[in-house]
């Protein structure tokens, strides 16, 4: 049995994530080990600010543990929000308001393409690594659906008629950017270790 700590305060990460695991991996949450601090995410990029949550966890507590970060990125805002999506609607930082903005923000726009991207970090037995995982698809003009969260009640993913707060748990792990890359994460603890 693998243990492995799993940085972050989004309870919706962790329960998506603990779905996709296989049982020989157990998620230890931040609660567990008793760290109710914010984590630190000043970074400019996606993958900078996964390896500074990691890196904080690692070096607090000594733990081997992963992160996450997750942007969503608008062609026509050329990427944007991106690095910048938990805050883009500024201090009023709930999924609601940065939803209403980002739709105000594409009201007169015909190309909706966008995509998520995740960059999951890793530390384990010493070594630092990186795992990435995109979704493309495209942003509805409506919100529709009431599973997951963030911006997902106004993302359809390409070749699905629903956005992903109108799929099961189930079905947006097998195509979603966090889904993805933590595909790639248990394929690492799965050629290390032979579980399953
Ligand atoms: P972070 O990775 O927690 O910094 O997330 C950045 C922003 O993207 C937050 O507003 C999240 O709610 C949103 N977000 C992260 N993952 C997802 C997802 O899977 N679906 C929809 N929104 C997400």
């Amino acid at each position: 049995m693998i243990e492995i700590v799993f940085a972050t305060n989004n309870l919706n990460k962790l329960i998506e994530v603990q779905a996709q695991l296989p049982k020989a991996i157990k998620l230890v949450s931040l609660k567990d080990i008793g760290c109710k601090q914010d984590l630190p995410e000043t970074q400019t990029t996606l993958i900078g600010n996964a390896i500074q949550k990691a890196d904080y966890i690692k070096s607090k507590y000594n733990l081997d543990c992963f992160a996450d970060d997750t942007g969503l990125e608008v062609k026509v805002l050329n990427g944007a929000p991106g690095v910048h999506s938990a805050r883009y609607a500024g201090p009023e930082k709930t999924a609601e308001n940065n939803i209403r903005k980002l739709i105000d923000a594409l009201e007169h726009q015909d190309n909706r393409k966008a995509q998520f991207r995740t960059v999951i970090a890793l530390h384990y037995k010493g070594e630092l690594l990186t795992f990435e995982g995109i979704c493309k698809g495209e942003l509805t003009r409506l919100v529709s659906g009431s599973g997951g969260f963030g911006y997902d009640a106004i993302f359809k993913p390409d070749n699905q008629q629903k956005t992903f707060a109108e799929l099961s748990l189930e079905e947006k792990n097998k195509i979603s950017h966090r889904g993805i890359a933590v595909a790639k994460l248990i394929k690492f603890f799965n050629e290390k270790f032979e579980i399953n």
